[in-house]
């Protein structure tokens, strides 16, 4: 386990920049925490370390974004309306495929979830302060170590 406190916003875009600098194609992310923990503030950190140059916001509405990035693809998924919306798209091809996938409310689907994964928590300890975990399961072992 790696363990980040942040300060503000920037800070917490700092770790993910960190994080990003350590993905490959192939590679999931996911993020665990409240609404208002700084998962989406996380992703735009992850996001500009692959060289996303389109400013990523939360997905909320359309539970997938995908965007081009240095080394291919990223999608950012954010899961919390999944049961409301109409999927008839299918959420193993992004994370078997060969994009960088970051998920949001990654256990509204705990069923499909990849065996080795970057897990990702944060909480909120006070208005501008955040703890984030990194825990690598598996294969990403090596990120949590590197970070
Ligand atoms: P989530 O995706 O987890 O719901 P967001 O990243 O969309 O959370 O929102 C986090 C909110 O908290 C933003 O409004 C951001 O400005 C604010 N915030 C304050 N301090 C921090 C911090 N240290 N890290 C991340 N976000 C912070
Ligand atoms: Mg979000």
């Amino acid at each position: 386990m790696k363990i980040f406190k942040t300060n503000n916003q920037l800070e917490t875009i700092e770790v993910g920049k960190k994080i990003g600098n350590l993905l490959n194609p192939g590679d999931v992310c996911l993020l665990i925490g409240d609404l208002s923990a700084g998962k989406t503030t996380i992703t735009k950190g992850i996001g500009m370390a692959l060289g996303v140059k389109k400013v990523i916001n939360s997905p909320t509405f359309t539970i997938v974004k995908g965007y081009k990035g240095d080394k291919g693809p990223f999608y950012h998924l954010d899961l919390y309306r999944l049961n409301g919306v109409n999927n008839d798209f299918d959420l193993e091809e992004y994370m078997e495929g060969d994009g960088v996938c970051v998920i949001e409310w990654p256990f509204q689907v705990s069923e499909i979830l990849p065996k080795e994964y970057l897990r990702i928590d944060l909480e909120r300890l006070s208005e501008e302060e955040r703890k984030i975990t990194i825990s690598g399961i598996g294969r990403y072992q090596r990120i949590e170590e590197a970070l």
